[in-house]
């Protein structure tokens, strides 16, 4: 599997590195927290870090972000509607709660449709808001990387600031679409397959 995987911080939100076996770039998505206990499991598997890639601006996700950005010089994509939310007032809160400083500049606004092109691997971004209004779902090589939108036998919650529940169940509907024996890997907890979640998931 093209992927390696650790949880971090206080709500163990679990870090993925999307990498390509051949050429070893890499995306690594949502750094919450721990910047060296993810930098070593890039250098210790050789990764090349091509971008840092959000499911959305959360804190939790983002804990991490300016110190990869300065060990490894590259850029922040997320979805235009999160950077918005994350620079609004109550975007600055939450981060403030979590001891996360603003989030580094946004290089590249991610919009419903996009390709992230990760070596010879590519992921396709699908907006998803609900839990927040610019979470997107990464999808490609048989992966769901789903953050706080779908967990095993769960959902995110969509009472925070730009959480909407009627926007969350559309994006719960995008996710029935998807092939059955796609791997889910959510923004905390267990992975599953989507298969069991349709199956076992009351939300889905
Ligand atoms: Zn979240
Ligand atoms: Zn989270």
């Amino acid at each position: 599997m093209p992927y390696l995987s650790l949880d971090v911080g206080a709500l163990e939100t679990n870090c993925y590195l999307f990498y390509d076996e051949a050429g070893r770039d890499c995306l690594v998505i949502d750094p919450g927290a721990e910047a060296d206990r993810i930098m070593a499991l890039i250098d210790q598997n050789k990764l090349l870090p091509r971008a840092i890639v959000l499911t959305h601006g959360h804190p939790d996700h983002a804990g991490a972000v300016a110190s990869l950005m300065a060990r490894y010089r590259i850029p922040l994509w997320l979805h235009a509607a999160d950077e918005e939310a994350m620079r609004s007032a109550a975007g600055l809160g939450l981060a403030a709660m979590f001891g996360v400083g603003p989030l580094p500049a946004v290089e590249r606004l991610l919009r419903d449709g996009d390709t992230l092109v990760c070596g010879r691997l590519e992921l396709k971004v699908i907006h998803s808001p609900g839990h927040s209004p610019g979470s997107v779902l990464l999808h490609g090589q048989g992966l769901l990387f789903s953050g706080d939108t779908l967990f095993r036998g769960d959902v995110g919650r969509s009472d925070l600031p730009g959480g909407d529940e009627e926007e969350l169940r559309r994006s719960l509907a995008m996710i029935r679409e998807l092939p059955p024996e796609t791997i889910v890997l959510p923004g905390h907890g267990p992975a599953s397959v989507l298969e069991l979640e349709l199956k076992d998931n009351p939300y889905l």
